[in-house]
C-alpha cells in the first residue's frame, strides 16, 4: 500500500499538560483552555497505568511512524531528531524500497521495521511506546484500532476519521485497551495561534464579534489520481484536509464549539479533478450569542487566514496554518513571535502527556468533536445550506 506517490504539498513545515480539562500556559502567561466542547476520557484504566509504568521512568518514548509519505518524511521524522521526550524508534510501511534509506538515515534497527501485514506484532516490541498514524484519512480508523489493540498509545493525523462512527470506534478501542489517543493538531503548539486563543478567549479586545478563517491551495498541479481527491480515502475534499484548520481556528478563538452550521458548495471549475470530492466549500459556524465564523476551503484557490474582530480591536494571522512563514498583527501592531518547529513541540507535549497518563491538549475527543462538525457542514452543503444544529 505504501507507495512512492507522495503528494507535493506547498512547503509546509513549520504546552502543557492535560488534566481532564487541559490547561496550557499561554504566551502571555495566563492559562488557555484548549479542550472546549470535548469530553475527556477522564482517568485511564489500571491497564493503562501498567503501560505507563513501563513507559515512563524518564526515558524518551519510542514512536513508530505508520506511512512514510510526505508528512512523515519531510516534517515528522526530522522533527523527531529534535524532540526531548520521544524519538523515532520504528517505521511501518508498505514500500520495501523506502526501508534502507530510512533505516540508514535514522538508525532504525531491523527489529523495528514493520509492514502492514505484520504490523500487529508491534505489540511485542518494547521499543515502541507510541504509534503515529500518518496514512490517508480513510485508513486512520483501521490503523488506530490496530495500534490500540497492540496496547500502544496513538497519535493520529488530522482529520481523525472520515465518519463520526469511525472516530467513535477509534476512541472506544483506545479506552477499551487502556491507551491514550491524541490528534496531530500542531497549531496548538505554536505562538501565533496560541496568541489568537488568548485574544479571543481572554477577551483582550473585548467580546469577539466576527471570525474569518480560510485555507486553500491549488492541488491541480498534481495528478487527478491522488488520494486527496478520492472520497473513500480522503473522506471529502478541501474541507477535510484544510477546512479542519478553519474549524479548529474558530473554536480556539471562541473557546467553545459552535452550536450550528450552514454551508454551500462552490462551483466546480475543473471536473477532471473534482468529480468525487468538492473543489471549494464555504460555510458559517454559529456560536452561542450569535457570533459567526465565515470560513472557506478550496483546492483551486489560494488562502491561509485566521482573523478576528472584537469590540475594541482586531487581529489577523496570515499565513496562519502553514508550517513556515506565519505572520500576525493586531490593532496594536505586529505579533512579536518567531516561527517555531511546531511538530517538535507537538510530539513532545503528546509524549509527556502519555508519560504522565493524562489526556493530551489535543485528545481523540477533540478529533471526534471536529469530525462531527465537518459532517454537519457537508450535511448542510448537500441540503442547500440548511441550518444544521450541533448537539
Ligand atoms: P502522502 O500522500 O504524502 O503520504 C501518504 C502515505 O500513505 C504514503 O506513504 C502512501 O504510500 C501511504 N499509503 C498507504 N496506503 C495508501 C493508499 N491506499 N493510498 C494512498 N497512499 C497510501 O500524504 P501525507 O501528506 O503524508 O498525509 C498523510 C496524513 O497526514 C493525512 O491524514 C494528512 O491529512 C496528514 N497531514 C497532516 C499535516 C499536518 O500539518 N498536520 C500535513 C500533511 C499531512
Amino acid at each position: 500500500m505504501d507507495t512512492d506517490n507522495t503528494f507535493p504539498r506547498p512547503n509546509r513545515r513549520t504546552f502543557l499538560k492535560g488534566f481532564s480539562l487541559a490547561v496550557s500556559t499561554s504566551v502571555l502567561g495566563f492559562p488557555i483552555f484548549s479542550l472546549q466542547g470535548c469530553q475527556t476520557s477522564g482517568s485511564t484504566s489500571p491497564e493503562s497505568n501498567r503501560i505507563q509504568a513501563s513507559a515512563s521512568a524518564g526515558k524518551k518514548l519510542g514512536i513508530a511512524l505508520v506511512g512514510l509519505g510526505g508528512y512523515s518524511a519531510n516534517q515528522l521524522a526530522p522533527a523527531l531528531q529534535e524532540t526531548e521526550h520521544c524519538y523515532l524508534a520504528g517505521i511501518v510501511t508498505g514500500s520495501p524500497s523506502k526501508i534502507p534509506e530510512w533505516q540508514k538515515k535514522y538508525n532504525i534497527p531491523d527489529k523495528n521495521v514493520y509492514n502492514y501485514d505484520n504490523f500487529d506484532s508491534i505489540a511485542q516490541n518494547p521499543d515502541i511506546d507510541i504509534i503515529y498514524i500518518v496514512l490517508p484519512n480513510g485508513l486512520h480508523a483501521e490503523y488506530t484500532i490496530r495500534a490500540a489493540k497492540a496496547k500502544k498509545h496513538v497519535i493520529c493525523e488530522k482529520p481523525m476519521a472520515t465518519s463520526v462512527a469511525d472516530a467513535q470506534r477509534m476512541l472506544d478501542a483506545c479506552h477499551q485497551n487502556g491507551v491514550l489517543l491524541s490528534i496531530g493538531y500542531r497549531l496548538h503548539f505554536e505562538p501565533f495561534n496560541k496568541r489568537v486563543m488568548e485574544l479571543g478567549q481572554q477577551q483582550v479586545y473585548g467580546k469577539v464579534q466576527r471570525i474569518e478563517a480560510k485555507d486553500a491551495f491549488d492541488i491541480t498541479s498534481s495528478s487527478p489520481d491522488i488520494w486527496r481527491l478520492n472520497k473513500k480515502l480522503a473522506g471529502g475534499g478541501p474541507l477535510m484536509d484544510l477546512g479542519i484548520y478553519c474549524v479548529q481556528g474558530a473554536i480556539y478563538t471562541m473557546g467553545q464549539p459552535p452550536i450550528a452550521v450552514t454551508a454551500k458548495l462552490g462551483e466546480v471549475t475543473k471536473p477532471t479533478y473534482f468529480y468525487d470530492v468538492e473543489e471549494t466549500i464555504e460555510w458559517q459556524l454559529e456560536f452561542e450569542g450569535g457570533v459567526i465564523a465565515n470560513c472557506m476551503a478550496s483546492y483551486t484557490q489560494k488562502a491561509d487566514l485566521l482573523s478576528g474582530t472584537a469590540e475594541n480591536g482586531w487581529w489577523r494571522v496570515q499565513p496562519a496554518f502553514t508550517y513556515e512563514g506565519k505572520k500576525g498583527e493586531t490593532k496594536d501592531g505586529p505579533m512579536p513571535f518567531e516561527n517555531t518547529y511546531e511538530q517538535v513541540q507537538q510530539m513532545d507535549s503528546q509524549a509527556l502527556s502519555f508519560k504522565n497518563n493524562q489526556a493530551s491538549v489535543v485528545p481523540g475527543e477533540m478529533g471526534l468533536r471536529d469530525v462531527k462538525i465537518l459532517m454537519a457542514i457537508y450535511e448542510s452543503a448537500h441540503a442547500n445550506g440548511k441550518r444544521v444544529e450541533l448537539s
